[in-house]
């Protein structure tokens, strides 16, 4: 053990696992912005899982996969407050700021855990404003995001050297719900050869048109990958032309992403991931 640590401060892997360096202590009063990755709990970070065994408290959002909240500290509360209507009740977002900066000023160490990564299309970078006007100490712990690893599960490399030096993220979503408008689709469209969308069923049909008439051929191969590395992963493959017929075909649900570009045929080859059935 280092010399000075307290209870608190031995950081619990460590411990368990006899690291070979300090993980942070998890100071009480504070709150850890923790990404939870896609799904597959093994691809929580070491900080992650740290947070979640010494967490008192676990404010958790929608997309975070139950093996992953099995991992708390016994003991700990889990509670359920995101914004995706489903699973929980949806959270208005000053609720979730304002409940987070309660639990600190109780003194618990409080994660806020989200799906992927929580500076990636998760209203994480809200959450920390509001903890840093409230004077509450907190740690990002990134994730990994769904439209990187989600997709290496469905054998979609988010680059590949021989077909696009350049990935665009995007959202489906705009701050209002509506299809995002706030930006240039053409220029969007001849940006970046692959263009990956989170948050992309419910708009699908009017991004198709909008990629098609910045100039996106209509065969130009797309993918779509709901609960990627999940035991439910789905993954279908079609063209921009066909993909919003292909999904209500298969009958795809949220969360989903969309990918469209030359690295979805890398898939043919790279398809390594099988989820056992359930
Ligand atoms: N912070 C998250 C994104 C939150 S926005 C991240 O970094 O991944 C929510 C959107 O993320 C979903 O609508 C979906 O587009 C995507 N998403 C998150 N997890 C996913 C998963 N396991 N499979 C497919 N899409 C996922």
């Amino acid at each position: 053990m280092k010399q000075g640590t307290r209870r608190g401060a031995l950081p619990i892997l460590a411990a368990m696992h006899d690291l070979p360096f300090d993980l942070p202590e998890f100071v009480p009063g504070t709150v850890w912005l923790a990404g939870a990755g896609p799904g597959d709990p093994g691809l929580l970070t070491l900080l992650a899982l740290e947070a979640l065994r010494s967490a008192d408290h676990v404010v958790h959002d929608a997309l975070v996969d139950p093996r992953i909240l099995a991992l708390a500290r016994r003991g700990a509360v889990i509670e359920a407050m995101g914004k995706r209507g489903g699973h929980t009740d949806s959270a208005k977002q000053i609720d979730i700021t304002e409940r987070l900066v309660e639990l600190a000023r109780q003194g618990l160490r409080v994660l806020r855990l989200k799906g992927g990564d929580p500076f990636v299309f998760g209203r994480g970078p809200e959450e920390a404003l509001a903890l840093a006007e409230a004077g509450i100490g907190f740690r990002i712990v990134p994730g990994i995001t769904a439209g990187i690893g989600g997709l290496a599960y469905a054998g979609i490399p988010a680059t590949a050297r021989d077909t696009n030096s350049a990935v665009a993220f995007v959202t489906g979503h705009g701050a209002d719900g509506e299809v995002p408008d706030g930006f240039d689709w053409d220029a969007l469209a001849r940006g970046a050869p692959v263009l990956v969308f989170y948050m992309g069923l419910r708009h699908l049909e009017a991004m198709v048109v909008r990629l098609l008439a910045a100039g996106r051929r209509p065969d130009e191969a797309v993918a779509v990958v709901t609960e990627a590395a999940t035991p439910r992963q789905r993954v279908v493959e079609a063209t921009l032309a066909s993909v919003a017929e292909a999904v209500a075909v298969a009958g795809l649900k949220p969360p989903a992403l969309l990918v469209v570009g030359p690295v979805v045929a890398l898939r043919a080859k790279l398809d390594w991931w099988h989820p056992s059935p359930l």
